[in-house]
């Protein structure tokens, strides 16, 4: 729906998530890496697994995980509920 922001919650980084294969599946850090960035540019380690609006997953480092929660997409980790 236009105008409204669904925060999804966000999970420990999970191999079981990600496809295998994918850059998120190896471990490192897939939102830097799918949305017009280079995955060189962003090559730590994943932190937190989470999925976006459409339901895909994606895996993120420390910094993409402020990111997030800052744009209201994803809840902090480990503070659901
Ligand atoms: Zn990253």
């Amino acid at each position: 729906m236009p105008g409204t922001r669904a925060t999804n919650p966000s999970y420990p980084y999970d191999v079981d998530h990600h496809e295998p294969g994918s850059v998120a599946a190896t471990g490192r850090c897939s939102w830097h890496g799918w949305d017009g960035r280079t995955v060189e540019s962003c090559s730590v380690e994943a932190v937190v697994s989470f999925q976006d609006s459409g339901g895909t997953w994606h895996s993120g480092c420390a910094e993409a995980l402020v990111e997030l929660v800052e744009q209201g997409a994803v809840e902090p980790l480990g503070q659901g509920a």
